[in-house]
């Protein structure tokens, strides 16, 4: 089948803070084969590619020009192995995430409600190890298939060829290198909820809900989300803007000292995850708005598009609030979208 490629296309729709760039040329490919021929007639005409799913992690700062955006849409969800009560699936990189969380739900397969409603890919959930409430990919990760751009090969990722870590892994430290094709979960019929978080046992208390099934637990978590977080739909935003520091003990005493409410969470390792949303709201940047680009009224780890924010202006408010929260506490917060 011959490919659909467009030139000068405008990326506003597929990139969910609504940034208005453009691609050089844009297409959606449904297969390997179709991915194949994309990146031939790319490389024919020397020209670099971005490959994409849903656009809900990218800040796109400039036109792209010289380079063909592949928009990830190859769809397919099947079980692949029944093993008593665990179920080993694989689901296409284009398949969209949420709608994949609530297949298995339905399936009556645990471990991915936690991660329920966060936009985005199947294929691009392994780039940042997503997580949310408690749970991160890895926990349910089984395997993956991904094209090596550099060699053309197909090869297939263990959990420990990711290299997942905090928001992190393997394909996010060599970007383009790697298109994941597909990826595997191991799924469970009567793996026990992760109630960690205090939203997600404080939702499920109000229902009057005391022995909460995966399906209670995504609904929740859908409410809460729903609550707190502005959707795409209705103000650009890509989600959480930051990654919540990691520091040692010394340092969260040296902030605790002038702010003895300052929220850390302990990490396995000795060092402390600070939240990022605190420090940002706590250096009053929470609803702070400079032309069209701002920080959400009610999340102030999200930095907002009201509508013509420029992929730079949002930029310079992030180095503008990174510099504000190194100065007052010491702290560098790291970007977690991918720049462009
Ligand atoms: P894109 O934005 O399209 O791409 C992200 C990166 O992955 C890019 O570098 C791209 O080149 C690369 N990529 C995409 N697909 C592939 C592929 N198949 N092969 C190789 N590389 C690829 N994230 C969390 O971790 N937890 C959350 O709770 C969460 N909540 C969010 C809430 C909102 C409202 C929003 C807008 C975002 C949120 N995110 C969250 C961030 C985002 O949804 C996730 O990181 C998601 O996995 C990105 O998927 P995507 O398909 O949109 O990726
Ligand atoms: P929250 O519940 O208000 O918590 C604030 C911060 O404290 C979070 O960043 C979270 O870290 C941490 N935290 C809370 N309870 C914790 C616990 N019991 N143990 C360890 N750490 C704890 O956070 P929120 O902003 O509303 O988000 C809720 C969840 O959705 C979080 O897990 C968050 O990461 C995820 N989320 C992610 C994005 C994104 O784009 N990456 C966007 C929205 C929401 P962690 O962030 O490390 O979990």
């Amino acid at each position: 089948m011959s490919l659909d490629i467009r030139a000068n296309q405008s990326l506003k729709p597929y990139n969910t803070f609504g940034i208005d760039v453009r691609a050089a040329f844009f297409v959606s490919v449904h297969s390997d084969g179709e991915l194949e021929q994309a990146l031939a007639w790319a490389a024919a005409r020397n020209l670099r590619v971005l490959v994409i799913g849903g656009g809900s992690n990218l800040l796109l700062t400039t036109d792209l020009s010289e380079l063909l955006v592949v928009r990830m849409d190859n769809r397919g969800v099947r079980v692949l192995e029944e093993n008593g009560d665990q179920v080993l699936l694989e689901a296409e990189a284009g398949e969209p995430w949420h709608p994949f969380v609530l297949q298995t739900l339905e399936l009556g397969l645990a471990g991915l409600e936690n991660l329920s409603l966060i936009p985005g890919t199947v294929g691009a959930a392994p780039m940042q190890n997503i997580g949310a409430y408690g749970v991160e990919i890895k926990d349910v990760f089984a395997g993956l298939t991904a094209l090596d751009r550099d060699t053309l090969q197909v090869r297939d990722f263990s959990v420990a060829d990711c290299a997942f870590g905090y928001r992190d892994s393997v394909f996010k430290r060599q970007p383009g290198r790697w298109v994941i094709l597909r990826v595997r979960f191991k799924l469970s019929r009567s793996a026990p909820v992760h109630l960690d978080y205090g939203p997600v046992r404080q939702r499920l208390a109000e229902q009057g809900i005391q022995h909460p099934t995966p399906k209670d637990v995504s609904a929740a978590i859908c409410s809460i989300r729903r609550e707190k977080l502005p959707d795409p739909a209705e103000l650009g935003n890509a989600g959480s803007f930051f990654k919540n520091p990691v520091v040692t003990a010394p340092v969260l005493d040296a902030i605790r000292r002038e702010h003895p409410d300052a929220v850390a969470y302990p990490q396995a390792d000795g060092l402390f995850k600070l939240a990022a949303g605190w420090l940002i709201e706590r250096a009053g940047w929470k609803g702070y708005r400079d032309g069209d680009a701002g920080v959400h009224r009610l999340q102030s780890l999200v930095l907002v598009n009201y509508g013509g924010a420029s992929g730079q202006e949002l930029y310079a408010l992030a180095q503008r609030i990174q510099d504000d929260i190194q100065s007052r506490f010491g702290v560098t917060l790291e970007m977690e979208p991918n720049l462009y």
